[in-house]
């Protein structure tokens, strides 16, 4: 049974990258054989509740009636085109609704294919719009908070934190960026005022080369699954805005009710002058991201030297994931998006709380639908994924950090399963 389950492919594991696992000895992989709601079925019939969303993304759970018939719709209408010099209406339809749901002073939307290009355009955009704004070549540097995460391209890979991200493995191939620490006030705790220091040094000997700050707002995800003081985002814009800094917020993650708002700025009532979007965009169906910014940054990279954004993808805009993207804004827009989350959100703050007393455990924390055991040491990721395996979940953990993010259509009962089966294998396997 469990040879069976620990799949093991043969022609996988010699031929197939999985994602930050070695190919010599990788991480075991479990072949799915369908998904539907909340539950992921394995090539065995092995039913597992999903606490992931796939990294974030499936947010109305998998196999959803209504994205179905809407890839289904546009496909055999077209399922793609090109943008340049060509428009449709799912991009159309799709941009109107990101607008209503986006910070007022968005106005312009590039599409892109993935969060990492979304976070390579929002730079591009910055640098764009800095040069021309001050006519100063030499404002085309970022700065950012230590411990993000912005994805796995080259200028998104330069803006990670520098130890737990990917510095060491390119060295001096990536650009330098300034980094301040990241804020230690913590979400819904007292803000500490020195938080904000080391961000306005650094602006104070560097505002001449800096383009933008990027961050992601309130939760840095991937970097550590960190919840931070929405003071840090008023201040640190203010400093920016006074230094003619533009603000990037990386919203990949945390957007579409992740944080248990529409998008997590609005914690903080501080708006980016750019954005970027992504991962839940389409419901989780396919690649696809945007960035958003003022009619001000696109209006000034237009009367700069290029006279254009200098970028323009293949897939731009592709309908089809346009169209799911469409629809699952338009399932959102229907529900009541804050009382769902908060209720998931009440659950699992309650239901993961007893963690806070295990030994091996330093510290529990609920923000919206995510959840976050955070254990005093790595956490083994291979052995702790097969026992969620075999108690019916599914958990991928990544170094102290045991969490869960469930798709919205996960029920109570299922978001219980998750939450007990987590304490019950952090309680067996965390070291104190
Ligand atoms: N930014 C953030 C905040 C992310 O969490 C991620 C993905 N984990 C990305 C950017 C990169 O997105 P993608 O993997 O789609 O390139």
């Amino acid at each position: 049974m469990e040879q069976k389950r620990t799949l093991h492919d043969a022609w996988d594991r010699e031929h197939l990258w999985h994602p930050y696992t070695s190919t010599i000895d990788p991480l075991p992989t479990y072949k799915v054989a369908s998904a539907s709601g909340a539950e992921i079925t394995l090539a065995d019939g092995a039913k597992l509740i999903d606490g992931m969303s796939s990294w974030w993304c499936a947010c109305h759970g998998y196999n959803h009636p209504r994205l179905n018939a809407a890839a289904e719709r546009q496909l055999h209408a077209m399922s793609h085109v090109m943008f340049g010099g060509l428009t449709h209406d799912p991009a159309i339809e799709l941009g109107k609704l990101l607008l209503e749901m986006a910070p007022p002073s968005m106005h312009n939307i590039f599409y892109a294919d993935s969060g990492s290009v979304a976070v390579e355009v929002a730079m591009k955009m910055a640098v764009q719009a800095a040069i021309s704004r001050s006519g100063d070549h030499r404002r085309t540097n970022f700065v950012t908070i230590r411990s993000g995460y912005h994805g796995d391209t080259w200028n998104a890979m330069s803006v990670c934190d520098p130890v737990t991200g990917m510095h060491s493995a390119f060295g001096s191939a990536l650009p330098i960026r300034y980094f301040v620490p990241q804020p230690r006030s913590r979400f819904g705790a007292e803000w500490d005022p020195a938080d904000i220091e080391p961000l306005r040094d650094v602006l104070d000997k560097h505002a001449d080369e800096i383009a933008a700050l990027i961050l992601e707002p309130i939760v840095q995800g991937a970097g550590g699954m960190w919840f931070y003081h929405p003071e840090y985002l008023r201040q640190a814009a203010a400093l920016c805005r006074e230094r003619g800094i533009y603000v990037i917020f990386d919203e990949i993650a945390t957007g579409f009710w992740r944080t248990g708002r529409c998008f997590a700025w609005e914690h903080a009532g501080v708006e980016p002058d750019i954005m970027c979007v992504g991962k839940g965009l389409t419901g989780g169906y396919m690649t696809l991201s945007a960035v958003l910014t003022t009619r001000d940054v696109a209006d000034t990279i237009s009367r700069g030297e290029a006279g254009v954004l200098m970028h323009g993808p293949t897939f731009m805009a592709n309908p089809l994931a346009c169209a799911v993207a469409a629809e699952s804004l338009r399932i959102m827009r229907e529900q009541d998006m804050a009382s769902l989350v908060g209720a998931m959100e009440a659950q699992m703050r309650r239901e993961l709380a007893p963690a806070a007393d295990m030994p091996g455990v330093s510290d529990v924390r609920v923000l919206g639908s995510i959840g976050v055991v955070e254990t005093c040491h790595p956490v083994d990721v291979g052995a702790f994924q097969r026992l969620c395996v075999e108690h019916g979940v599914w958990i991928r953990p990544f170094g102290r950090n045991v969490y869960i993010m469930p798709p919205y259509v996960t029920t109570p009962q299922q978001i219980s399963q998750l939450c007990s089966t987590l304490l019950k294998l952090v309680a067996a396997t965390a070291k104190p």
